[in-house]
């Protein structure tokens, strides 16, 4: 069986800003525990303000030659670093197991999928185009999509590579450099990335990581007039805040927030895959997962077949280290294990003993049983809150229109599923609920080229796709008068 210390971590770490690795102006630093132990991986530098101001301007030193590269060249790099991070997969992947905890093979997934990123938006570097607008005989109108100039990214802990890539791949294609404030309990993937990019010959200057605290280090960088975007993912009170923080200085900001996703399943569903769905959406990183399926809608005719077999596969799932991948693995942290110790708790006076799980294990590690509470109503905090843990709630429903109103009774719309045959049914949930991405008869479908992002207060804009270029260009519009002078 693998072990932690297999993990070659190419120490020491430094921040890493204008291509250089340094460490932070008064000595500072963050120690980074592995979840599964609780003992300290490493250290890596906090930086200070000054820290990020010096990376700021360090991106904006470099944003002019960034921009005016032929997109065909921005293209070239950021498809040999999506190959570097392929290369390395084996290595990046056990970081982020050993960091976030996550079951080995989950973290490969990752990894990969962060690979194909860079490879996508590689792709779409040279095919940001502009459009001419008819207007009369006399004039010629066209748009030039432009970079924005200095992107600034807050990244979460959860899936911290792949969260990395997606938000910083589309900036740097489109011509922007960034500076990444990644989360205080896992920065090393984001450092280790950004050695792969000045390996492969990204500039130096046009991406820098500077991990640190988040009221320190991620405010100053969301706070600083010399930014031009801010993509945010994370909580939503944060969100807010850094929201305010960017408009002072009339910034564009993008925020990729919570979630308390319903998960509907109709008699008429193939129920045996509904459960092994229902099963991934939840408890997949141990349900630190903004899209999970945390509220499970059942319709009243299977509900008891359908929660004793969910509850008989909850059990048999594995719990352990993610270095020897089990099913599910240890909370990213403490903290996250103190809050949704506190949930179990609010769960079992709203609605009793859960049907199965509901205990944290003794230490060392943050593990928490998988966890399903039944008889749950919609308005219990269990079933509106994000717990961000591996605990579900179920909700029972007598017909279509009632799991459409439970569904949309959140102030959440990240994702919603839909267990279903009947094609009918599955169109008509997906117009009538209120989400940015509706999955059917798969949890966590789409991918990297899809679209995704919250309605209500689960976010504003999207990432993946083409359309997260957008978040990184604005428009320009250009009108010539060509009538003749003669
Ligand atoms: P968090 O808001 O506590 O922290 C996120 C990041 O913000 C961290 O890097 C932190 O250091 C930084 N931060 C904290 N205070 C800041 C400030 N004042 N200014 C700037 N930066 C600051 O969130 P978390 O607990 O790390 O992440 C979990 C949350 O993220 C959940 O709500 C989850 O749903 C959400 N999330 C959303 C998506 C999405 O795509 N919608 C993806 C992953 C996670």
């Amino acid at each position: 069986m693998p072990t932690a210390s297999d993990t070659p971590l190419d120490e020491p770490y430094g921040l890493f800003i204008d291509g250089d690795e340094r460490t932070a102006s008064n000595d500072q630093t963050l120690e980074i525990i592995d979840p599964a132990t609780e003992e300290p991986i490493t250290s890596v530098p906090a930086a200070t303000s000054d820290d990020v101001l010096t990376a700021v301007d360090t991106a904006r030193r470099a944003s002019d030659e960034w921009q005016q590269r032929p997109p065909k060249e921005r293209s070239r790099l950021l498809c040999r670093l999506a190959e570097a991070i392929r290369d390395d997969e084996d290595r990046l992947a056990r970081i982020e197991t050993l960091e976030n905890g996550k079951p080995l093979s989950a973290a490969r997934t990752q990894v990969q999928r962060a690979a194909r990123h860079f490879e996508y938006y590689g792709g779409l570097a040279d095919k940001i185009q502009g459009e001419s607008i008819p207007l009369d005989g006399d004039h010629v109108d066209y748009t030039i999509r432009e970079p924005l100039g200095v992107s600034a990214h807050i990244v979460p802990w959860n899936v911290p590579i792949y969260l990395f890539a997606r938000s910083v791949a589309p900036a740097l294609a489109s011509g922007n450099t960034a500076v990444v404030k990644p989360a205080e309990e896992t920065p090393l993937g984001a450092l280790e990335v950004a050695r792969l990019a000045d390996s492969v010959g990204l500039p130096e200057g046009v991406l820098n990581v500077v991990p640190g605290d988040g009221l320190e280090a991620g405010d100053t960088l969301v706070g600083s007039p010399d930014v031009d975007v801010v993509t945010f993912t994370g909580s939503e009170a944060t969100g807010v805040e850094v929201a305010k923080r960017t408009v002072e200085h009339v910034a564009d900001v993008h925020l990729e927030l919570g979630g308390k996703s319903p998960n509907v399943v109709f008699p008429d569903a193939d129920i045996d895959h509904a459960v092994d769905e229902t099963i991934t959406g939840i408890f997949s990183n141990a349900g630190q997962v903004c899209s999970a399926g945390s509220r499970l809608l059942v319709h009243e005719a299977i509900h008891d077949e359908f929660v004793d077999e969910l509850a008989r596969q909850t059990e048999a799932l594995t719990v352990g280290p993610g270095i020897d991948d089990p099913d599910v693995g240890p909370l990213v942290s403490e903290h996250q294990l103190q809050t949704v110790t506190e949930y179990l708790e609010i769960g079992r006076a709203e609605v009793g003993e859960p049907v199965v799980g509901g205990e944290v294990f003794d230490g060392p590690g943050y593990f928490v049983e998988p966890t399903v509470f039944d008889g749950v109503e919609n308005e219990m905090r269990i079933a509106r809150e994000e717990i961000f843990g591996p605990v579900l709630t179920v909700i029972e429903f007598a017909d279509e229109r009632e799991a459409i109103e439970l569904a949309n009774e959140s102030p959440y719309g990240l994702v919603a599923g839909v267990f279903t045959e009947n094609v009918g049914r599955a169109h008509r949930f997906a117009r009538d609920v209120d989400a940015g991405q509706i999955y059917v008869n798969e949890w966590f479908a789409g991918g990297n080229e899809t679209p995704f992002g919250g309605f209500k207060r689960s976010g504003i804009g999207r990432e993946n796709g083409v359309q997260a270029i957008d978040n990184y260009t604005q428009l320009k519009n250009v009108c010539l008068n060509i009538a003749s002078r003669d």
